[in-house]
């Protein structure tokens, strides 16, 4: 069983796929975590913003050593054999990370790699901007999470805040547009609405709602 869950930025997906893949004891695959790991390894080879060197960029993904590890929950990223599940989510990856998300041969190896994962696994909850419509367009469900703009940027402070990162809202807010824009306008691996996906505004949902709404749902096309 293949359920994914596609969304913008701060709608609740990585926390929401977390807590769904526990209920239904499947391994959850956070693909924005594949993104952000080529992400670190550039910058640990000296790609920047003022280097944006895409040719370099394609050549670290297409020879990355990516693993995850199943065993905790959440499944920790491994790089290169070291676990990087806290490094991926520091300020420097995301300001760099739209680079190898607009790079069509990154995509297509984190695709094939993602796709293997799948095969592997038998089932997942796989969560992304692309899973249900470029990546696994036969999945047997489809998630879409949204909430409002407003309400997202103030999840992604309380996230920062608690792992004791100082942020601006206005900053994080002008940098939550910005994503949002980058997500929905890239060539390949857009962020768009697969027709058979079920969309659920998550604005004034708690997480257990959220994932209630999913388990009622998958249970009701299950015994239906
Ligand atoms: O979900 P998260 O914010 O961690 O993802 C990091 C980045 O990777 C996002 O900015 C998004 O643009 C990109 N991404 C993507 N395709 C995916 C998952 C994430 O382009 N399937």
């Amino acid at each position: 069983m293949i359920i994914t869950i596609d969304g913008p930025a701060g709608s609740g997906k990585s926390a929401t796929a977390e807590l769904l893949a526990q209920r239904l004891n499947i391994p959850h695959l956070d693909t924005g975590a594949m993104y952000r790991a080529v992400a670190l390894k550039a910058l640990q080879n000296g790609i920047s913003e003022a280097n944006p060197d895409q040719n370099r960029i394609a050549q670290l993904a297409e020879h990355i050593d990516l693993d995850f590890d199943w065993s905790t929950h959440p499944a920790r990223i491994l790089l290169d054999k070291c676990d990087v599940s806290n490094d991926i989510r520091k300020p420097e990856v995301t300001a760099i990370v739209h680079l190898p998300a607009d790079n069509k041969i990154v995509r297509a190896e984190l695709v094939r790699q993602q796709r293997l994962i799948a095969a592997h696994a038998g089932s997942l909850v796989t969560e992304g901007r692309d899973q249900g419509t470029l990546v696994f367009p036969d999945a047997d469900y489809k998630f879409y999470l949204d909430a409002d703009i407003k309400e997202r940027t103030r999840r992604r402070l309380a996230e920062l805040t608690d792992k004791g990162i100082a942020a601006d809202p206005d900053a994080l807010l002008a940098d939550m547009q910005a994503r949002d824009q980058r997500d929905k306008s890239r060539g390949v691996g857009a962020l768009l609405l697969a027709g058979d996906a079920i969309v659920l505004d998550t604005t004034a949902l708690t997480l257990p709602q959220v994932v209630d709404a999913m388990v009622k749902i998958i249970g009701s096309r299950k015994n239906g």
